[in-house]
C-alpha cells in the first residue's frame, strides 16, 4: 500500500503553494488495484439493474451535497474560477444522474433465423483503466466511471498527478453512496508506472483515456498487446468558420469562453477562428473588445473569469508559441506567485503558422481570414485533429452543408457548446477513438453476445 514516504505533493498553481500531500503509489500498487476491482466484478455485475441504478442516483445526490466543498478543492487544484467549477462538479452529478437510468435499459435484440431466433445482450467488460487528465478532473473521470459502472463493470480510475484531489473524494463519496468496495478504486502515481500497468496488465479488460495525443498514441500501442478495449480522447485543434452574414456581435461575444475557457486547457477549445474576409476587421474588433473584458485573477475571487495555467511547464510551452507571432491584443495577468498567462489574440499569416497548427492548450487564439465556403472548409479539415468546432451564419443550408463536411465529431451552429451529457463526444483522425457520454458511450462499456435457440 502506498506510503507518506513517497507521498505527492499537489501544488496549487494561483501561488505555487502546497495545497496537499497525498499517498501515491507504483505499479505494484496499481496491480493490487486491479486485483480489488477483478475480484469485486462477479458480485458487482450480478447486482439487480434497479439496484444499480438506485446506488448511482446515490452517488450523484452526495456529489451534490458537496457541491460546494468539491467545487472549492478543484478551483484551487486545476486554478478555474469558482463559477466554473462549480458547474463541472455539477456535471458529474449529472453524468451519474443519467447514466443511473442506464442500468435497466441495456436492452438486446431478437432477429429471427433460420431454425430458430438469436437474441442480443449487452454483457460489461470486467475491470477496466481509466487515465484522467488534469484539466476537468473530476467531470471527466465521471464521464468514464458512471457508465462503466452502470453496465456492470468495475474500475480502476489513475487521476493525473497534478489534480487527483476531488477523484480521492469521490471514492469516498462512492463508498458512501453503499456501492460495495473493490467496485471503485483510486490510484495516484506516475503515467509512466502506474498508468501503463494498467494498460498492460492482462485482467484489465479495457483502457479509457483523455489526454494528449501523444500518449493516447503508445496507449493504443501497448493494449494492443493483450487486444484490450481502448478508448481515446485526444487533442484537438477545432476550427470556428464565421461567415460575413453571421451575427457578428453574437459570434464575437461567444469567442472569448470558446478559447480561453478553462484558460484555453480544454481539447475543444476554438483555437483557430477562420473568418470571412470581407467582416474579418470588424469580427478582430469585437473580439478584442469581449476579450478585454476576461478579468484574469485568483479562482476564489467572484470577480475572476480565467485563472493561471496549470503548472510552470505549461506556462513554458504556451509562452513558445509568441516567438515570432503577430499579436493583434494581449490581456492582462497577475505578475505572480502563480503560473499566470494572459489570453492573448494572434493574426497568423495562414493555417501553416506554428500557432495554427499544433494544439496550444493555454489562451492564444489565431484568427485568420478566408476568402469563400469552400477555402474555409479546406482550412477548416487541414489538420491531424478533428474534435470539434463551430460555423456560424444566418444560412440554415449552408450551415449544415458545412456541418457534414467538416471532419470533426462534435460540432454547433451559431454557438460554441461542445459537451452535453445527453449527446455522444468524441474525435475524428488523431482526435480520439470512441464516443463519450449520451447512450453511445454504453456501446463502448459493453459486449454484445448472441446467443441462438433452435426453435
Ligand atoms: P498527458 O497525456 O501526458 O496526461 C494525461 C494522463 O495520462 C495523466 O493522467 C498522465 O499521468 C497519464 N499518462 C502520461 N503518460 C502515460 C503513459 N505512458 N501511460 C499511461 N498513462 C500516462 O497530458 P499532459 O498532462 O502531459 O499534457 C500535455 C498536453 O496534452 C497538453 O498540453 C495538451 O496539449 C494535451 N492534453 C489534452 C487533454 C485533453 O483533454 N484531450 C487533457 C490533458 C492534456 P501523470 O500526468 O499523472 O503522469
Amino acid at each position: 500500500m502506498p506510503t507518506t514516504e513517497n507521498a505527492l505533493t499537489v501544488i496549487e498553481p494561483a501561488n505555487e503553494r502546497v495545497l496537499a500531500e497525498v499517498a501515491q503509489t507504483d505499479a505494484s500498487g496499481a496491480a493490487e488495484a486491479i486485483g480489488r476491482a477483478v475480484a469485486a466484478y462477479p458480485a458487482w455485475r450480478a447486482v439487480e439493474p434497479r439496484d444499480r441504478s438506485l446506488l448511482l442516483t446515490r452517488v450523484s445526490s452526495l456529489i451534490e451535497e458537496r457541491l460546494e466543498d468539491l467545487a472549492v478543492l478543484e478551483a484551487r487544484n486545476a486554478g478555474k474560477p469558482i463559477a466554473d467549477a462549480r458547474a463541472e462538479i455539477g456535471i458529474a452529478a449529472d453524468t451519474f444522474r443519467y447514466y443511473a437510468g442506464a442500468p435497466e435499459r441495456l436492452l438486446g435484440q431478437t432477429i429471427p433465423v433460420p431454425g430458430g431466433v438469436d437474441m442480443t445482450f449487452r454483457e460489461p467488460l470486467g475491470a477496466i483503466g481509466l487515465i484522467t487528465p488534469w484539466n476537468f478532473p473530476l467531470a471527466i473521470a465521471s464521464w468514464k466511471i458512471a457508465p462503466a459502472l452502470a453496465a456492470g463493470n468495475t474500475v480502476v480510475l489513475k487521476p493525473a498527478e497534478l489534480t487527483p484531489l476531488t477523484a480521492l473524494r469521490l471514492e469516498e463519496i462512492v463508498l458512501e453512496g453503499g456501492i460495495p468496495e473493490g467496485v471503485f478504486n483510486v490510484v495516484v502515481g506516475p503515467g509512466r508506472t502506474v498508468g501503463e500497468h494498467l494498460v498492460t496488465d492482462p485482467r484489465v479488460a479495457k483502457i479509457a483515456f483523455t489526454g494528449s495525443t501523444a500518449v493516447g498514441r503508445r496507449i493504443g500501442a501497448l493494449a494492443a498487446e493483450s487486444i484490450k478495449r481502448v478508448t481515446l480522447e485526444l487533442g484537438g485543434k477545432s476550427a470556428s468558420i464565421i461567415f460575413a452574414d453571421a451575427d457578428l456581435e453574437a459570434a464575437a461575444a461567444a469567442a472569448p469562453g470558446a478559447v480561453f475557457g478553462n484558460n484555453g486547457q480544454d481539447c475543444c477549445a476554438r483555437s483557430r477562428i477562420l473568418v470571412e474576409r470581407s467582416a474579418f476587421d470588424r469580427f478582430l474588433a469585437l473580439f478584442g473588445e469581449a476579450t478585454a473584458k476576461i478579468r484574469v485573477g485568483d479562482p476564489l475571487d467572484r470577480e475572476s473569469t480565467m485563472g493561471p495555467l496549470i503548472s510552470a511547464a505549461q506556462r513554458e510551452s504556451v509562452s513558445s508559441f509568441l516567438d515570432g507571432a503577430d499579436v493583434a491584443y494581449q490581456g492582462s495577468a497577475p505578475s505572480g506567485p502563480g503560473f499566470w498567462f494572459p489570453p492573448t489574440i494572434l493574426t497568423p499569416a495562414s493555417t501553416d503558422d506554428r500557432a495554427a497548427r499544433e494544439e496550444i492548450f493555454g489562451p492564444i487564439a489565431c484568427v485568420i481570414p478566408f476568402e469563400d465556403e469552400a477555402e474555409a472548409l479546406r482550412m477548416a479539415n487541414d489538420t491531424i485533429y478533428g474534435l470539434s468546432g463551430s460555423i456560424w451564419t444566418r444560412d440554415g443550408a449552408r450551415a449544415l452543408r458545412a456541418a457534414r463536411a467538416m471532419e470533426s465529431g462534435t460540432l454547433s451552429i451559431n454557438s460554441n457548446w461542445s459537451v452535453r451529457v445527453q449527446s455522444p463526444f468524441g474525435g475524428f483522425k488523431q482526435s480520439g477513438v470512441g464516443r463519450e457520454l449520451g447512450p453511445d458511450a454504453l456501446d463502448y462499456y459493453t459486449e454484445v453476445k448472441n446467443v441462438y435457440i433452435a426453435t
